[in-house]
């Protein structure tokens, strides 16, 4: 397999000094000749922007879309899982560390069609790009998202949201569901936690909203940075503000990289979830053995709408997406 050619970097700008001026995220890089972002995925050579991982891929799995996770699109069904190494935002506690922040993480050639022929192979719902930052792995996803489209496959991204809202808008088009990071409603907690700020991220799940994306929201509870009671009320009046269902996943923290805090206990997500579910009616726990607010229930008659062990989704709607028992559509993607 030789890698895909790759295409001029998109969203850039060369400067009088040779420098190159990124504009796909609020980053803002402006990067000398031999420069690399602190994405990873971008590098000024000889005065043009260069995308670094186009046609380059790190990981490649086929997992249940349960474990993106997307609880509301395509239940049950398996999503062709790809990666590139990178990410344009630096958690402390990130979890997947290894592929998102290690620039040297080993890559191999791949292009959209090999991607789209595995899927089709696979039967697979479609290509998710997720694991690090797919955002920032602008040119080859909005192709091979294009390639995917085009063989009647979904478009799934798993994602930080941290875009500025012209790349944004090219790629919406191509996106069918989303799960969006929502790391905690602070900017304090971005700056500090993750060398980011918050209202970009916002701005960005209310455009993947408006667009008509199917989106779901992630936050990872974490002890004594964003688990106190206010903290978890505002993530959970924003998300009630949407406009329109939105499901919410509290997931569990575990010490990874720099963040070295105790794992998120269970009794915590439980009292995230009973918070939560005051205002909303799609709640998840998930990141933790056994936990309960896994299965999908009606909120009119609570019947079973997707019973989950694990990752692995069995749907019990009708092939409309209704309640089995009462018959009311309820906001899933069949
Ligand atoms: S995508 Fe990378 S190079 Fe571009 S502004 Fe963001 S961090 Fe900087």
């Amino acid at each position: 397999m030789t890698a895909a050619a790759a295409p001029p970097a998109a969203w850039w700008r060369p400067q009088a000094n040779g420098q190159a001026a990124c504009d796909l995220c609020p980053v803002g890089c402006r990067l000398r000749v031999g420069q690399v972002g602190p994405c990873g995925t971008r590098a000024n050579h000889g005065g043009a922007m260069v995308p670094l991982h186009y046609g380059r891929i790190a990981a490649l799995a086929l997992d249940p879309i349960e474990k993106k996770p997307l609880y509301h699109f395509h239940p049950g069904r398996d999503i062709l899982s790809v990666a590139a190494p990178g990410c344009n935002l630096h958690c402390a506690f990130c979890q997947n560390w290894n592929l998102s922040q290690r620039h040297d993480a080993s890559t191999r050639p791949a292009t959209p069609a090999h991607l789209v022929d595995a899927a089709l192979a696979d039967g697979s719902v479609g290509l998710a790009f997720t694991y690090s930052e797919p955002l920032v792995w602008f040119e080859f996803v909005r192709d091979a998202a294009l390639a995917a489209r085009a063989a009647g496959l979904k478009v799934v991204l798993v994602t930080n949201g941290y875009l500025n809202p012209g790349p944004l808008a090219e790629l919406l088009p191509l996106v069918d569901a989303a799960n969006i990071d929502l790391k905690a409603m602070d900017d304090r907690f971005y700056r500090r936690v993750c060398r980011a700020r918050l209202q970009p991220v916002l701005d960005a799940i209310t455009r993947f909203v408006a667009a008509g994306v199917h989106v779901e929201l992630t936050n990872l509870v974490i002890p004594g940075h964003n688990d106190d009671d206010a903290s978890l009320q505002a993530l959970v009046d924003f998300v009630a503000g949407l406009g329109r269902p939105v499901p919410l996943h509290f997931s569990a923290y575990h010490p990874a990289w720099k963040l070295q805090a105790p794992a998120t206990p269970r009794a915590t997500l439980e009292r995230a979830h009973d918070l939560a579910r005051q205002r909303l009616d799609w709640v998840y726990l998930g990141n933790i053995v056994g936990a309960t607010g896994r299965d999908s229930r009606c909120p009119g008659c609570e019947a079973v709408l997707v019973d989950r062990a694990g990752y692995r989704g069995v749907s019990r709607l009708t092939p409309q997406g209704a309640c089995p028992a009462c018959g009311v559509v309820q906001p899933f993607v069949m």
